[in-house]
């Protein structure tokens, strides 16, 4: 079966809000074996939804439409949809009823507009949104599907798990299943990893495919199969190739992310960390505890912006600062010695760069940083130069200083 997502709203096409609907019914999609075979946005105008809608039909099965389906003026998905398949609407009792019993409990006058929510195809029905008072629909006409949803996220993604995934499910006989993994890489380009994993890429199931993140990047593993077990045994398999060749370039999978990754190897160490951090302002120390339970890794740290605080926070020396500044090998090395003492942890993380626009020279550009690892047997130093705005710069230390962790934690390879 064939899908189009329609999403309906002027609010879309002037980039006022993403649509992040249609990427969560996307998903959906196909893992029920559905596939999509296009995505359209189309404004609050009927003229043109009905010709997006005719052409949706004309090429595909089902329609998937998101939003316009509240009782104001630009709301005409539901009557568009109806022209485009040429349905009729007609008001439903228990809808209308319930509606006139939502706004009598509040104290609210209903409008005659309201009661357009209660209009549902001849050839269909009304979907459950125990969410809001608009209810989706659902139009089977002359072969073809017209699901509508909802805009408001919290009533359009209950309503696709508890309705849409089954529902397309039954129409597919759940076969032609399509699974997916995301296996998680850091410290090494996008285009490294797809050296490594490039014959891979040119199978079409199960497919391989690398999305470059900021200091890190995602490979997405797909395979379709009758039943959603053999697909999970594709995905499995060749996640397991890929796996073998990137070895601990991996950090995680699916959702995990890498500050996850890292509190749970220092859990699981029983050791604790503690973080100066100059440049990033914090951000380290933010993703850390972002982490449930990472107070039993995590006392404390230390944001050491000016010199000042270097030296009276973290016990940097001034002569040291003098000598090479503060932006210096030498100045990271006392900071991740300075903190990891002072809060007495296993590592201590020192963190000091440009993170730009301003304050780059000939001999430390935007971007330079210097990230220091102290633990027990010493300290050691990486020195980076990070391309990219003031954010991407501190996004990727941090990303940088997690990693170095977590390649101390692992257990060493033979
Ligand atoms: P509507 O159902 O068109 O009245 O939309 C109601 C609200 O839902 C909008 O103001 C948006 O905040 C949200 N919304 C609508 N469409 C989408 C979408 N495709 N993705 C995410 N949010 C949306
Ligand atoms: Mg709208």
């Amino acid at each position: 079966m064939r899908a189009e997502v329609v999403s309906v709203g002027t609010e879309l096409l002037l980039g006022q809000i993403v649509d992040t609907n249609a990427a969560y019914i996307a998903k959906a999609l196909s893992a029920a074996g559905v596939s999509v075979y296009r995505r359209s946005t189309v404004g609050d105008n009927m003229d043109r939804l009905i010709a997006t809608l005719s052409a949706a039909f004309g090429d595909n099965d089902i329609v998937i439409t998101i939003g316009g389906l509240g009782p104001t003026m630009d709301d005409i998905t539901r009557d568009g949809v109806a022209a485009a398949l040429n349905d009729k609407l007609v008001q439903n009792g228990d809808i209308a009823a319930k509606l006139t019993k939502f706004f009598a409990d509040r104290g609210i006058e209903m409008t005659e507009s309201n009661l357009r929510q209660a209009m549902v195809p001849v050839h269909g029905k009304p979907i459950d949104n125990p969410n809001g008072t608009a209810p989706g629909l659902l139009f089977e006409k002359d072969g073809k599907i017209a699901i509508c949803l909802p805009g408001p996220p919290n009533e359009f993604i209950p309503m696709v798990d508890d309705f849409v995934s089954p529902y397309l499910l039954s129409k597919t006989g759940n076969k032609g299943t399509i699974r997916s993994r995301v296996l998680r890489v850091i410290g090494m380009g996008e285009s490294s990893v797809e050296q490594i994993v490039k014959d891979l890429m040119l199978d079409d199931n199960p497919t391989v495919a690398p999305y470059a993140k900021v200091g890190e990047v995602h490979l997405r593993v797909t395979a379709r199969h009758d039943t959603a077990e053999q697909a999970e045994q594709l995905v499995e398999e060749r996640a397991a190739l890929v796996r073998s060749r990137l070895g601990r370039l991996i950090y995680g999978e699916d959702n995990q992310t890498l500050e996850q990754a890292v509190v749970s190897l220092l859990l699981n160490n029983g050791s604790t960390i503690s973080v100066a951090e100059s440049c990033t302002g914090g951000m380290l120390a933010q993703r850390i505890t972002d982490i449930p339970g990472s107070s039993r890794a995590f006392p404390g740290g230390l944001v050491c912006y000016s010199n000042n605080a270097k030296v009276d926070l973290a016990g940097v020396s001034q002569a040291t600062l003098d000598k090479h500044g503060a932006v210096s090998h030498e100045v990271a090395t006392d900071l991740a010695l300075g903190v990891r003492k002072r809060f007495s942890t296993t590592f201590g993380i020192g963190i000091t760069g440009i993170a730009g626009p301003d304050g780059g020279t000939e001999e430390k550009p935007v971007g330079l940083v210097y990230i220091a690892l102290a633990d027990s047997k010493g300290c050691k130093v990486e020195r980076t130069h990070m391309l990219g705005a003031r954010n991407i710069v501190r996004t990727r230390s941090v990303q940088t200083a997690l990693n170095m962790v977590r390649l101390s934690l692992l257990t060493p390879r033979h």
